[in-house]
């Protein structure tokens, strides 16, 4: 859309300039430290931190109703630095100049309403939200954009030389890091760390395609998350995990995109997201928490984390009613599907503690809840919906099964309508499928394949055919009809099929 054909009242607002002042508060201390320099946790107290913007309050002088104009006539322009998290700039990283946002395709992923006949068996309406539609195909993609435009920021204003950027990761976050980091080689370069073994063949290969330095470490996330923190305190390093907090600032884009999508109206909107080192359900709470702040919404989803019996810390956190006595306590993982969500000690915690009791607070009630999910209802979720029509993850089929769940315990009805997060796309998680199918999953999983669920491709070579083609040697002349003959009439016989009628 051409600027001239805008609303007058709008042209001045609709590219925004660098505003905004942010810092890093610690959740611990309550200490501030200034963005010039990269910090992971705090100074002081060693506490986990989130960003600020101290200037927000200068944002509700604008009307929320023309907060919502100005984000949805963005969606009209071809600026490619506002085609993505930034749409969203004042909220996300008013400081950071247009010219220094890395842009690679993420967010805007679609809503897609689950097919009638899924939502039928359900008893309630749900949407998929496909992050695994993002460039490195999960919704890391969006804190990366964030952390990485940031850097980006550092670099180009002369306060940051050459950056070696790492982190730990089940997967995905390897994949995006990797990716946004090559984007802006050889300034940034990047290592990641995997717990070997525990990331899908896929998951490993992005990295690798990347250009990044690729480690395996023994053990699980955890043991490589340590790993990582002592590289970054020790050396000069920058952090690409969910602990540096422009990543939670980036995925918060995922929430004012749900409320877009619904112009603006979130009322009775349940939103399902799988829990695992806990970065995602504190973006999301924070994004609604933000919009509403603004005016933007008028109330706030429901929220509902989803963790798996196999690394459930956080559900067992919130299963104690009295918040007095909850305790948080680590648990050591078991084998999950929800992999990328198989997290025993989520570096977040101390953000959900914090933004949930917030976010509570502002509904007036209780309205974030974590609910808990069997490896079998996991993966039985995942094929369930992929065969009508999705193309959810593992994490995707955990909040099919969490949705589910939740719906039977009363933590949502049949009133609301459910959105559900597929963190990443199926296809990065074709291992499990493949087990699934081969009803091969070791013991420690608990999965035991249905056999309405499966499904195995077919060798059609037909017993009666003398000859049949291979590479580099084609048949021809009859035995080409026999063999086309002679196949096509197997298949056919498969799949049942009746001869057509011929023409009267
Ligand atoms: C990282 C990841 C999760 C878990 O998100 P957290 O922010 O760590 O809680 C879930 N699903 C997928 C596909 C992921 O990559
Ligand atoms: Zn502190």
């Amino acid at each position: 859309m051409n600027f001239s054909d805008l609303p007058a009242d709008l042209a001045g607002r609709l590219i925004p300039k660098p505003a905004g002042k942010m810092a890093y508060r610690c959740l611990s201390c309550d200490a501030v430290h200034g963005i010039g320099e990269l910090l992971y946790t705090c100074p002081r107290c060693g506490g986990v931190l989130l960003l600020e913007d101290a200037a927000f309050g200068d944002l509700k002088r604008t009307p929320s109703e023309m907060w919502r104009r100005i984000f949805d006539y963005r969606r009209l322009l071809n600026v490619p630095a506002l085609k993505g998290i930034y749409r969203f700039h004042e909220l996300l990283g008013p400081v950071i100049p247009l010219d220094s946002v890395v842009y690679l395709g993420e967010g805007g992923t679609p809503l897609v309403e689950a097919a009638q006949v899924l939502q039928e068996e359900a008893g309630i309406r749900f949407l998929y939200k496909n992050d695994g539609q993002n460039p490195s195909a999960s919704f890391k993609d969006r804190g990366m954009a964030s952390a990485v435009s940031y850097i980006n920021f550092l670099i180009r204003s002369g306060r940051a030389g050459e950056i070696l950027a790492v982190c730990a990761s089940t997967g995905d976050t390897s994949a995006s890091a990797a990716l946004y980091a090559s984007y802006l080689h050889p300034k940034v370069k990047s290592a990641v760390l995997l717990p070997h073994g525990k990331v899908t063949p896929e998951q490993l290969s992005q990295p690798l395609g990347s250009g990044a330095r690729v480690f395996e470490i023994p053990g699980v996330f955890d043991d490589c998350m340590k790993v990582v923190e002592r590289l970054a305190e020790t050396y000069e390093v920058a952090l690409l995990n969910s602990k540096n907090a422009w990543r939670i600032l980036g995925q918060e884009s995922y929430s004012y995109e749900i409320a877009q999508d619904f112009d603006w109206n979130v009322q009775d909107l349940a939103v399902f997201v799988p829990i695992g080192n806990a970065g995602n359900i504190t973006a999301v709470m924070a994004g609604f928490l933000k919009l509403h702040d603004l005016g933007v919404i008028e109330t706030l989803p429901k929220i509902v984390g989803v963790q798996s019996h196999h690394a459930d810390p956080v559900f067992r956190y919130y299963e104690e009613p009295d918040p007095s006595l909850r305790r948080f306590v680590p648990v050591t993982v078991k084998p999950s599907a929800a992999q990328a969500a198989m997290i025993g000690n989520p570096v977040s915690m101390p953000r959900v503690i914090r933004l949930a009791e917030i976010y509570d607070e502002r509904s007036g009630g209780r309205n974030v809840f974590v609910v808990r999910v069997t490896e079998q209802g996991i993966m039985d979720g995942m094929l369930s919906v992929n065969r009508r029509g999705h193309v959810a993850c593992t994490q995707g089929g955990e909040c099919y099964a969490g949705m589910r769940a939740a719906l039977r315990e009363g933590v949502v009805s049949d009133k609301d309508t459910a959105i559900l997060d597929a963190t990443a796309h199926a296809i990065k998680f074709s291992a499990f499928q493949n087990m699934y199918f081969s009803d091969s999953f070791p013991p420690e999983f608990g999965v035991a394949a249905k056999p309405e669920l499966k499904n195995h491709p077919c060798l059609v070579r037909p017993d009666d055919l003398a000859l049949v083609p291979a590479p580099g040697k084609p048949l021809s002349g009859d035995a080409l009809l026999e063999f086309i003959a002679k196949t096509s009439r197997d298949v056919a016989g498969a799949l049942g099929l009746n001869p057509r009628k011929p023409a009267a």
